[in-house]
């Protein structure tokens, strides 16, 4: 694909279909958008071993629990594996899901927490801080061991190879203060370790024969990179925990953007309506390839995603981002569920006409082509989270703390980026609505 040119025009027209992508049905059909009939809660109706630990782990897992009420009500439907970390709240996560546990039978859950390694991300400090890190986690869990210690967010091979971390949890194991291994993994970042893919990063976790789990992101566009990863796994009976099952992301920039002007009592400007405008006929063309399926709204998608993942033998548990009671009725009733042809139709069909729209997150296949270094597949990541997850101040926070240049430059760049990517990614209108909605300074898209 030709780098893009790079007026103001070209990149709202892009930005225009960006929204279509995904927000497809227009923000009116989001009303009382969760499908009446999956709003029985069942609860969990299937288990899979998770790889060499041997713990029968419920196919929903939580993902870092948003509050007491959410997380016991997932309990109670029978979800066992409860992911969470010190990097939540800087360990007040943990506190929250310690005070729970309190109330369960403990040897019926998975409890997975993660250690930040040392600032530069290629190890620890030392052996005597991982077991420093560890003790502290288990005592703001109130619970004497952990089923499972992971490092966080490896983005190189430095790190899972790392000494200190394996002496520290080689003793822990010993004194039964953990019981597993692993390593949570989104792929690397071009400004540390350019060479270094989600795949590349998890193999060479795999052959150092140290971890018991993997806590990696697997979904229906990525599911090419995560292949070579099940395939070591199996291999050497590594359990599996998936993240970001479901990339769709909801894109009502535009809408948002006119929103807030209006609001500030300026003028958005021409080149804003008139897209809008267009993002609103796109919107009813795409209502026909939903109706194509017999779907009518994009939590429908959404719900494919997931159990795409979900019916996969070798994703073990996967961790879903679970916020209301609503989500817990909604999300538990896709437990065990088997993707429909129509479904299977829909998310193929998808991939084909907006994959351009979607990063593949733990893919960095871009970020060499990029003059200024920009990590594309970080930033895309960043942006999922507040679109996605919703998580706006923490990814306004990650974002605000990288180094170097932001993708303010994606304006002014013809987008070599776009040329090297392999799945025709829009990144360089990805890259700067994600700035536009990650930067506090907000003034550079207007
Ligand atoms: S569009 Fe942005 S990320 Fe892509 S090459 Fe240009 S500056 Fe780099
Ligand atoms: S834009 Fe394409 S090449 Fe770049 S990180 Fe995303 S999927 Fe990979």
């Amino acid at each position: 694909m030709a780098p893009q040119s790079h007026n103001r025009r070209d990149f709202l027209k892009n930005l225009s279909l960006a929204v279509l992508g995904t927000s497809a049905l227009g923000s009116s059909s989001f009303a009382g958008a969760v499908p009446r009939n999956s709003l029985d809660n069942r609860g969990v109706v299937n288990h899979k071993i998770l790889g060499r630990t041997g713990f029968r782990v419920s196919d929903v897992a939580s993902g870092a629990p948003k509050n007491e009420t959410v997380l016991k009500a997932m309990l109670d439907s029978g979800v066992n594996f409860i992911d969470t970390g010190y990097a939540y709240g800087k360990g007040n996560n943990e506190r929250m899901v310690g005070k729970v546990l309190k109330d369960y039978d403990r040897s019926k859950l998975f409890v997975n927490t993660k250690l930040l390694p040392a600032e530069g991300g290629e190890g620890f400090k030392s052996k005597d801080d991982v077991i420093r890190q560890t003790r502290e986690a288990l005592d703001r869990l109130q619970t004497d061991y952990a089923d499972c210690v992971m490092i966080h967010g490896a983005d190189n091979s430095k790190v899972v190879e790392d000494a200190a971390f394996h002496a520290g949890m080689d003793q822990l194991k010993a004194e039964g203060l953990v019981r597993s291994t692993g390593v949570s993994c989104h792929g690397s970042a071009w400004y540390k370790l350019p060479d270094e893919s989600l795949d590349q990063v998890l193999l060479t976790a795999a052959d150092t024969d140290q971890f018991d789990v993997f806590l990696m992101t697997y979904n229906f566009y990525n599911a090419d990179l995560a292949e070579k990863v099940f395939k070591a796994c199996e291999k050497k009976n590594i359990g599996t925990a998936i993240m970001k099952s479901s990339p769709v992301q909801i894109y009502k920039l535009l809408e948002k953007a006119v929103a807030r002007y209006e609001e500030q009592g300026e003028d958005p400007g021409e080149d804003y309506y008139a897209y809008l405008n267009r993002y609103k006929e796109r919107a009813q063309k795409a209502r026909a390839f939903f109706k194509k399926y017999g779907y009518t709204t994009d939590e429908e998608l959404i719900n494919a995603a997931i159990i795409y993942v979900l019916q996969d033998p070798r994703a073990h548990t996967v961790c879903l981002d679970i916020r209301s009671l609503e989500d817990v009725k909604r999300y538990l009733a896709l437990s065990g569920r088997s993707l429909k042809s129509s479904q299977a139709r829909l998310l193929k069909d998808h991939q084909e006409h907006f994959g351009f729209l979607n990063c593949r997150i733990g893919c960095n296949a871009c970020e060499r082509a990029c003059p200024y270094h920009l990590p594309v597949n970080t930033i895309l990541r960043y942006n999922y989270y507040y679109q996605n997850k919703k998580d706006e101040k923490q990814a306004m926070k990650l974002y605000a703390d990288l180094p170097g240049k932001k993708a303010e430059l994606c304006m002014s760049c013809p987008g070599y980026c776009e040329s090297a990517c392999p799945y025709g990614v829009s990144a360089r209108s990805l890259m700067a609505m994600a700035h536009q909605n990650l930067s506090f300074d907000r003034e550079s898209f207007a």
